[in-house]
């Protein structure tokens, strides 16, 4: 909280890839992580007024089934603003924030486990 400290050097998104039918977004960040959150988990973060009010009055917000983002716009420099199916519209989401969102991580080259299997080092060719 030291203002002027902090260089501001963090990872950015590159791309945003919002999949309204499979209700997730992915996030490419400007360090190569490229990051698949779902549109629950997003709304379940959502620091809107309503959702903070509720939050420090102790309630747990839980996002309605089937809860999508309708729209994503930049709000400043180094935030997103999220607008949801069940009317949440001020949700923002500073980089920073988006960014510790518990998701999974995927590395550019996809999940193939194959790959692997390809790639392992033919047997023993004269190393000892
Ligand atoms: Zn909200």
């Amino acid at each position: 909280m030291n203002a002027g400290a902090s260089l501001e050097t963090g990872p950015r998104p590159l791309e945003l890839r919002n999949h309204a039918e499979g209700r997730w977004l992915e996030i490419e960040w400007s360090d190569e992580v490229t990051a698949v959150i779902p549109h629950r988990l997003l709304r379940e973060a959502c620091r809107c007024a309503a959702c903070l009010a509720a939050a420090r009055a102790g309630h747990a917000v839980t996002a309605p089934a089937g809860v999508r983002v309708d729209s994503i716009e930049a709000w400043g420099p180094n935030t997103l603003r999220f607008t949801f199916s069940d009317g949440h519209d001020r949700g923002l989401f500073p980089f920073e924030y988006l960014r510790a969102l518990p998701v999974r991580g995927r590395e550019g080259a996809g999940t193939n486990q194959q790959e692997n299997e390809l790639a392992k080092p033919s047997s023993s060719s004269g190393l000892r």
